[in-house]
């Protein structure tokens, strides 16, 4: 048996231990580092590549916001399976609220951790423009024999009864599929080396908001966490493939406190308190987390300061491009919005704000505005 295909069984085998597996991109990275060397040794190296960057562009927050144009491919065998584009508008929905933090789950926040969430200045589109310089809804459907997809190359080879990608320097391909061993999605971290089959597999059902979603993954943040792989981020555990790694591994990012491992379900604030020397326990608030869709709500400064230097170092033609029509911003919003209520940090109603404190304005656009009066 050769040393791959035995890794591979490993992975499926581990796999379909748990019932449903949040995330398998640290598997699929490991599995991606064994078949290609290259990725392997360009992986190894990002990590001191981020710090110099990170030193040298102090004032990366000065640049304008980045928009990623996205491809999804579809690839279907039932018609259930073959989700609606309102289905997949209702994703990239979500990932324009998540990643400029206008999601209305902001109030869930702890208040000890609303200075460190992050606006993290990203937006997403369906591509305008196909490979061929086409026009294109940024949709694809490709109807396969193919079971249940895994974490091989099947997905993203047409031969194999996928969907080849398209050019990844320039897309964030997204495959949504049925995926199987319970598995919710994976991506592939970045690197000097991209290799086929770079972006996010993600099954149907954890996919937007809307049709064949399943509770409690049914608020997009499957692919939320996903892009935050794509970006260079880490669990916030840390590195480590599985719980009970101690209180050592490191995400690299300095305001997600220390925690042992993951969490599932929802707990209650604070959770895990001083398990690590921090006081206020685990972020499992955090997209980064294994926490239900609706419990998580926040990116830390530092998690986007890791994602905006992994844009700028290894997917640099994210910066500029023309494959969005410039009608990519949230911002750019013209239905009339109306105020729906006014709550405090805790999330209880107010009518009568009182002055130097934060309280959020809630509409019924799904925007939220912090205002504070001062006097
Ligand atoms: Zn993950």
């Amino acid at each position: 048996m050769t040393k791959k295909l035995l890794i591979l069984i490993l992975l499926l085998s581990n796999l379909s231990l748990g019932a449903q597996e949040r995330c398998g991109t640290e598997a699929v990275t490991k599995y991606r580092a064994e078949i290609y060397p290259e990725y392997r040794i360009a992986r190894g190296n990002v990590n001191n590549q981020t710090k110099k960057w990170i030193t040298r562009n102090p004032n990366y927050s000065a640049k304008t916001i980045i928009t990623i144009p996205i491809v999804v491919h579809v690839v279907w065998k039932t018609n259930t399976q073959n989700i609606s584009d309102t289905q997949i508008q209702s994703q990239i929905d979500v990932l324009n609220k998540d990643y400029r933090r206008t999601n209305i789950d902001i109030i869930n926040t702890p208040s000890v951790w609303q200075s460190v969430a992050a606006d993290c200045e990203i937006e997403f589109c369906l591509a305008n423009t196909d490979p061929n310089g086409q026009p294109t809804t940024g949709i694809e459907r490709i109807q396969t024999s193919h079971g249940q997809f895994g974490m091989d190359n099947d997905i993203h080879t047409s031969s194999l009864g996928g969907a080849d990608d398209w050019p990844n320097e320039d897309y964030l391909n997204i495959w949504v599929c049925d995926l199987g061993s319970g598995l919710l999605g994976y991506a592939t971290p970045p690197s000097s080396w991209i290799g086929d089959g770079d972006g996010l597999v993600i099954g149907h059902n954890y996919f937007g908001t809307t049709g064949t979603v399943q509770p409690p993954y049914n608020k997009g943040r499957t692919a939320t966490h996903e892009i935050g792989h794509w970006l260079n981020l880490e669990h916030v555990w840390g590195p480590d493939w599985g719980p009970n790694t101690g209180c050592n591994g490191d995400d690299n990012v300095t305001d997600t406190p220390n925690q042992e491992e993951w969490n599932y379900n929802c707990p209650a604030f604070p959770h895990n308190a001083n398990a690590c020397g921090t006081p206020n326990g685990d972020m499992f608030m955090n997209y980064m987390d294994y926490t239900n869709d609706a419990c998580m709500n926040l990116f830390t400064n530092g998690q986007k300061t890791r994602m905006i230097s992994a844009i700028n170092q290894y997917r640099s033609n994210m910066l500029n491009h023309s494959l969005c029509s410039g009608i990519t911003s949230i911002s750019e919003n013209t239905t009339k919005k109306e105020l729906i209520r006014i709550v405090d940090v805790l999330g209880r109603e107010t009518t009568r704000p009182n002055s130097n404190t934060h309280l959020f304005y809630i509409y019924t656009d799904g925007s939220v505005e912090k205002r504070i009066i001062i006097e």
